[in-house]
């Protein structure tokens, strides 16, 4: 193992184009809960499941359902960047990094001080008015006030700009996503098991000969990975020095 986080670390160090992209098992390490492991958000309290909680249909027809659970559930202000956020934004900083694309919808790559961070399915920190289309911050629509549905003044409802299940992704960002792999000299893929999409079909996007694969377990990918680490992120990315 030891090797293969050495063999990493020279990757990073002779890399001038990195782009990483990113699941949800970069944050679990900051201590949110992924969504779709087996000790994650499902088997709990609620009468739907996350799923179907989390998808458009049911934010328009249950909309007061859909606040409860995801401000209990999707509430990421009170958590904050681990180590590998804050390697990220350092590497971003030198220049050797061009990209996050990321998964995760919690902003914490943000609060590290990356910069140019592709939301595939978007970010609870944005907020808009589903009737005039203000913004609204996160504060608004996870604060303490008893609203059980977050309220813009024109008396619109406020919608999180996440992407639910039955919604498509951004377009813009998908092909922003594409450039950025498509130009990169090492792709670092990790905490994702690569099962949902659009991931698996970007990762085809990339020329290079720097494709590594951090995660807990095997993917798919494993096998045309250059290098696959199969360790806590936390504990390999640990291991970069940045200066
Ligand atoms: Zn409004």
């Amino acid at each position: 193992m030891e090797e293969k986080i050495e063999k990493f670390v020279e990757f990073v160090n002779e890399s001038e184009n990195i782009v990483f992209f990113g699941g949800a098992g970069v944050s679990t390490e900051s201590g949110i809960p992924d969504f779709r492991s087996k000790d994650g958000l499902y088997n709990q309290k609620y009468k739907y499941p996350p799923e179907q909680m989390l998808s458009h249909t049911f934010f328009m027809n249950h909309t007061e359902d859909f606040y409860e659970f995801y401000k209990e559930k999707l509430n990421s202000l009170k958590y904050e960047p681990n180590i590998t956020h804050i390697r990220l934004a350092e590497l971003e900083k030198k220049g050797k990094l061009k990209a996050v694309i990321t998964q995760n919808i919690d902003g914490l790559h943000q609060k590290a001080g990356s910069k140019n961070v592709l939301e595939l399915h978007g970010s609870v920190l944005r907020n808009y008015c589903m009737n005039c289309g203000k913004f609204y911050s996160a504060e608004k629509v996870f604060g303490e006030d008893d609203e059980k549905i977050p309220k813009c003044e024109c008396g619109g409802i406020i919608k999180p700009d996440v992407v639910l299940y039955e919604e498509g992704l951004d377009d813009s960002i998908i092909y922003k996503s594409i450039y950025a792999i498509q130009n990169a000299d090492m792709l670092i893929v990790a905490g994702t098991s690569l099962t949902v999409q659009p991931a698996s079909s970007l990762i085809r996007y990339y020329k290079g000969n720097k494709l590594v694969l951090i995660n807990r377990d095997a993917t798919i990918y494993d096998e045309i990975a250059n290098l696959v680490i199969n360790e806590s992120l936390g504990k390999v990315f640990g291991k970069l020095n940045i200066v």
